[in-house]
């Protein structure tokens, strides 16, 4: 038991565990070849409780401490890294509705948040709008009862089956400085329309989108924080966010390694397992250290959300290491199957793909060490 959690949390770490590796793994492998999604299992995944993991248990979530969530989506991503930023979004966002929202809304909301039908998107990111959301030109224009939203989202998770939306609006002209305010704007309001984005490069399993708004309508109580304050409810959503991706990244690093070690004893070359050769070794203790190297990041920073002390150059050094980490060591496992891990029957060819994101979404890793090198500096 990992030192720390109790006995029912790792009991939901340990089911976590086998439900993906037997209902995710082969899927992911068929998602990544064809245009189907992780949508086809979201009704398994809310049965499972995924999808409110950390939503408190008055409002008939989980109520689980944040390392166990975070354990839960390392478990998913080993074996489907699409069905875990899938989770990690939705979680991320219903994690901001407990913050931020106001009753009775916060209740409604957060108790169907298990429910396959309110899977939720975080709809920050525009075409010009990536690692500086102020320049986000969706706008919203005051009217009796609410607001009218105009413009375009890009690159949106769950974009395609999502039913709501938390966007961040322009609520001021340019001329007042950075005023958005967030919206929890609901999938099937008339004038929302989705495109998907085709083609990435990996987590292909996962909905990504174009949200084009065109008048939508979103009523006054679906504003979440204070009108004018969408920069500060995200920052801190995305405190939490990034550590889904670490736990992602992690989760792939961890599937390679074990590719990795299994394929270095059965491959054989010069008359012997390729495992025996130093430089085969080599890539196989970095990549064990920088694996528990990530995993002690993630859990430093995950017990700093769980004391109620969210620490944002935590959650930045967690994300960077790990997603960094995530790509090197996916790259070794490519280089320790040789020719074989070229091409698709080897699963470490996908994993190579998947790992990529995980230092562009949620910050690149630019942004990370600007914000670490900033609270350090005290910019
Ligand atoms: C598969 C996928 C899913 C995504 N899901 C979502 C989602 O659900 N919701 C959402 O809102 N967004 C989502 N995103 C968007 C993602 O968060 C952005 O792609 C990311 O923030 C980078 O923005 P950009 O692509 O516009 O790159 P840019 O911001 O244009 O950056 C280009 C390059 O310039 C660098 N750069 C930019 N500014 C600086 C700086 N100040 N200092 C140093 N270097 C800098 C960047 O690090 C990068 O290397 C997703 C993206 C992908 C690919």
């Amino acid at each position: 038991m990992e030192v720390g959690l109790d006995e029912g949390q790792e009991l939901l770490i340990s089911g976590a565990r086998e439900f993906a590796r037997n209902e995710l793994l082969e899927r992911d492998r068929r998602w990544d070849e064809t245009d189907d999604t992780v949508i086809e299992v979201l009704d398994q995944l809310a049965e499972m409780g995924f999808l409110n993991i950390c939503i408190p248990q008055e409002c008939e979530g989980l109520g689980c401490r944040y390392e166990t969530y975070l354990s839960i989506l390392h478990e998913i991503s080993y074996a489907s890294p699409s069905a875990a930023v899938t989770l990690s979004v939705h979680n991320m966002v219903g994690n901001i509705l407990a913050a931020w929202a106001e009753e009775p809304r916060r209740s409604e909301w957060l108790q169907r948040w298990g429910a396959a039908d309110s899977l939720a998107a975080f709809a920050v990111s525009e075409a010009n709008a990536g690692s500086d959301p102020a320049s986000c030109t969706t706008r919203g224009v005051k009217v009796d009862g609410g607001w009218r939203i105009s413009g375009e989202k890009m690159w949106i998770t769950n974009g395609l089956h999502g039913s709501w939306f938390l966007t961040m609006v322009r609520t001021a002209p340019k001329s007042e400085g950075k005023v958005f305010t967030a919206m929890l704007v609901r999938g099937d309001s008339p004038g929302l329309e989705r495109q998907p984005i085709r083609g990435k490069m990996g987590i292909r399993g996962s909905e990504t989108a174009v949200i084009a708004f065109d008048d939508v309508f979103c009523p006054d109580d679906h504003v979440v924080g204070p009108e004018g304050k969408a920069l500060q409810v995200f920052l801190t959503g995305l405190d939490g966010g990034r550590l889904g991706i670490a736990a992602q990244a992690t989760g792939i690093a961890e599937a390679c390694l074990d590719e990795m070690v299994s394929y270095a004893r059965e491959r054989r070359q010069f008359s012997q397992e390729i495992g025996r050769f130093q430089a085969i070794q080599h890539k196989i203790a970095d990549s064990a250290v920088e694996l528990a190297a990530s995993k002690e990041l993630i859990v430093r920073a995950a017990r700093r959300v769980d004391s109620g002390r969210t620490d944002t150059r935590a959650s930045s050094m967690a994300k960077l290491f790990a997603s960094e980490s995530a790509n090197r060591i996916a790259d070794r496992a490519v280089q320790v199957h040789g020719g074989f891990g070229y091409v698709k029957e080897y699963r470490v060819e996908q994993l190579y793909r998947d790992a990529r994101v995980t230092t562009i979404y949620e910050g690149t890793s630019e942004i990370q060490r600007m914000v670490i090198a900033r609270s350090i500096l005290g910019y």
